[in-house]
């Protein structure tokens, strides 16, 4: 029998899972097909009933469903826990499994670029849902302090439990002429983008949220934005001589841990990072 495994968000036709995902399942000879479902927040009881039949290996959930998702778990794990989000099921027996391989992609990409945030000095943009994941990595990757910066400061606010008494946590506001996010960046060796800013298609195309004089040599900018491919955020990074870290990294290797969970085998990253590139490269066209 032909296995599947779904993701399931809305919209998901821009999504460059399918892709990558497909290709790594085709390249080790696991007969199963992945496939993208749209579906709307009343549609998702039906989902999670399908996901618990024999055919369905799992799913990755996205946006607007992350949260939404957990009702229907049966045994979320600490990540999911601790996030409050999933992006991964994985059925055992007719049991829903779940867990955030967003943690552990985020981890996986720094670390994949020389980049181990262990010790170091974070800001992070923005304190929506991908947030709270890049807040709980970095508290598991052992950085030794975060602020955290957005346009609605109480959004900002709501992160501070999150890094527990391992990851102190300042906020401020996301405007360049805020003092403290001048001084946070002054000290970061780490950046991290997590709002919507220069999202191509979306409303804030072309935009980034801070000018290169935000940036200095030595520092990691890494932008979870991954379409296109050199967002403004990291092209103002690069004009200051920071260095540059995309989000296709981190989407792959959220990706690839989910494959493992789901198959069992151990992913073929180099097939998943082509195949997805090839991917984008359509999009961005
Ligand atoms: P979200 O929950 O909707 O949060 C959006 C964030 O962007 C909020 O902090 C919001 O600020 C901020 N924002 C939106 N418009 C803004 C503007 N005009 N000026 C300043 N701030 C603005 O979105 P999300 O799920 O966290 O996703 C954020 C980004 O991460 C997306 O581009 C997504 O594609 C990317 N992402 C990438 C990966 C990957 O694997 N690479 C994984 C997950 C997400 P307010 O709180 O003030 O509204």
């Amino acid at each position: 029998m032909t296995q599947r495994i779904a993701l399931i968000g809305h919209p998901v036709a821009h999504s460059l899972s399918p892709a990558f995902q497909q290709a790594a399942l085709d390249a080790l000879g696991v007969d199963a097909r992945y496939e993208a479902w749209d579906l709307l927040p009343e549609e998702l009881p039906m989902a999670a009933e399908r996901l618990r039949s024999a055919e369905l290996l799992g799913a990755n959930v996205t946006v607007p469903h992350k949260q939404a998702m957990l009702r229907f778990i049966d045994r979320p794990d600490a990540l999911v826990e601790r996030v409050g989000a999933l992006n991964t099921i994985v059925r055992r027996e007719s049991l829903l499994h779940a867990t955030n391989t967003d943690v552990s992609g985020i981890l996986s990409a720094l670390e994949a670029a020389d980049a181990n945030p262990r010790g170091m000095r974070v800001v992070l943009l923005g304190a929506g849902g991908a947030a709270r994941a890049v807040v709980v990595a970095m508290r598991l990757g052992g950085a030794a302090s975060l602020t955290v910066a957005n346009r609605t400061i109480e959004r900002a606010e709501a992160l501070v439990a999150l890094g527990g008494d391992e990851l102190p946590i300042a906020v401020c506001s996301l405007g360049a002429g805020d003092p403290a996010l001048r001084a946070a960046m002054e000290g970061a060796d780490l950046v991290v983008h997590s709002t919507t800013l220069g999202m191509s298609h979306g409303p804030d195309e072309g935009g980034s949220p801070l000018l290169p004089d935000m940036f200095h040599r030595g520092q990691v900018a890494f932008d979870l934005v991954y379409v296109p491919e050199r967002t403004p955020f990291l092209l103002a990074a690069e004009v200051a001589g920071a260095r540059p870290l995309g989000g296709l990294a981190m989407l792959v290797h959220q990706g690839a841990e989910s494959f493992r969970l789901w198959t069992g085998y151990e992913p073929p990253l180099e097939v998943m990072f082509r195949a997805a590139r090839t991917a984008l490269a359509t999009r961005q066209a």
